[in-house]
């Protein structure tokens, strides 16, 4: 039997243990009824961290956390830390583990579940049954490009600049990823760039048809300009299956069709490192896209599923369970269908839950699935 895999938790600050709580329940009904064990540690992260060793991160719980074959993290951060050194503050803990596992994509699923249609902004019949995936490189491009400067001019004015750049080697491991997730799913990659304006998107379009030709030619892909690709998110988004992306327009497109699902509650995202050549293990952080909800944490009113379908990714994606991710976002859909619902996504005439609540209603409705 294959050595169970190691499953790093790191439930961070406010609302974060008690969403990763729900996960937990959920880790132990795939024990008690699919055999399916994992090998979990837990650490402390952010503030939380903090309070208990002065950093928002351990030697310890880093290391632990690049063991592991996938992190799930919660959420870090609060007013209470506010005041913190930069070093130290619950965010740097986040930025620390992406640097060390070079997560260079990120993946933003946008799902619109029926029962929540009218939370979109978009008509029904835009986007109901809505299932796409944005990827959206992380670690390089204008963010980070030198220079970068704010200088002072002779006349009194100012003048900014940020740079593009993007080599081969960049776009081509993202492309590859992209192009490996549409193959667990509809088969369909639409790379936005800007390659009528920008020596970067000539790269983006030339190096992802090069490699999608050489070693992907089963899965379709297609070249749209990024700002074509923000007007047909709106005018027609389910023509999409994978969209991969530059960091900065994959953080405007992945925010756009967040938009387009309702609810920051309901948000599951991952990023993911390299594979290692030998051994295929590839490191990755899987976590809620939602923050750590000071307003009502500690109060059993967080809604859990942002978190539980980042775990469910975490099945699909890192380990390959996709019967098992299945089961999950389809008992989510179904508990939802059935009126339960949250603060967060509360609408006239359902039923308001707490936490625990979904939490144990999405467990009855997976025992219910597989009986
Ligand atoms: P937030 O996402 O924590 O909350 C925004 C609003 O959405 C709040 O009203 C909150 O109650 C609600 N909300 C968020 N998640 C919810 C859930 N699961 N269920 C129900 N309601 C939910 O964003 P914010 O208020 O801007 O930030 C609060 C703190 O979280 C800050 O310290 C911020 O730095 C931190 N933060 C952390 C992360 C992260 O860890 N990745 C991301 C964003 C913000």
């Amino acid at each position: 039997m294959a050595a169970n895999k190691k499953l790093m938790f790191l439930p961070g600050d406010g609302i974060g243990p008690e969403v990763m709580g729900q996960v937990r329940k959920v880790i132990d009904w795939l024990g008690d009824n699919r055999a399916l064990t994992f090998d979990l540690d837990e650490g402390l992260v952010g503030g939380a961290a903090y309070d208990a060793h002065g950093d928002s991160i351990s030697d310890e719980t880093m290391a632990d956390s690049m063991a592991a074959d996938a992190v799930l993290l919660g959420a870090v951060g609060g007013p209470k830390w506010d005041h913190v050194a930069y070093e130290k503050r619950p965010e740097a803990a986040l930025l620390g583990l992406r640097k060390n596992m070079d997560l260079f994509a990120n993946l933003r699923p946008a799902v619109v579940f029926d029962a929540l249609i009218e939370a979109s902004t978009l008509k029904p019949e835009i986007v109901n049954g809505l299932d796409i995936l944005i990827l959206r490189e992380l670690t390089g491009g204008v963010y980070f490009g030198e220079p970068k400067e704010l200088v002072d001019l002779p006349d009194g004015s100012q003048r900014a600049v940020d740079t593009q750049v993007y080599t081969t080697g960049e776009i081509e491991r993202i492309v590859r990823v992209a192009c490996e997730m549409a193959k667990k799913r509809s088969n369909k990659v639409t790379v936005a760039q800007k390659a009528n304006v920008m020596q970067t998107g000539v790269l983006w379009r030339d190096v992802s048809q090069a490699l999608h030709d050489r070693e992907f030619p089963e899965v379709e892909m297609s070249q749209m300009y990024a700002d074509n690709a923000a007007m047909q998110l709106i005018r027609e988004p389910k023509q999409f299956d994978v969209i991969v992306t530059d960091n900065l327009f994959g953080d405007v497109l992945s925010d756009e069709a967040a938009m387009m699902t309702g609810s920051l509650g309901m948000l599951p995202s991952a990023s993911l490192g390299a594979a290692d050549p030998v051994t295929g293990k590839r490191y990755a952080l899987y976590e809620p896209v939602h923050g750590t909800a000071p307003d009502i944490a500690g109060q059993d009113k967080a809604n859990p599923m942002a978190t539980v379908l980042s775990f469910a990714m975490m099945l699909r994606y890192s380990f390959d369970m996709a019967d098992d991710a299945e089961l999950i976002e389809q008992s989510a859909k179904n508990v939802l269908a059935s009126g339960m619902r949250t603060g967060d996504i509360m609408t006239p005439g359902s039923q308001l839950v707490s936490t625990t609540q979904m939490g144990e209603a999405l467990l009855a409705e997976m025992t219910k699935l597989t009986s």
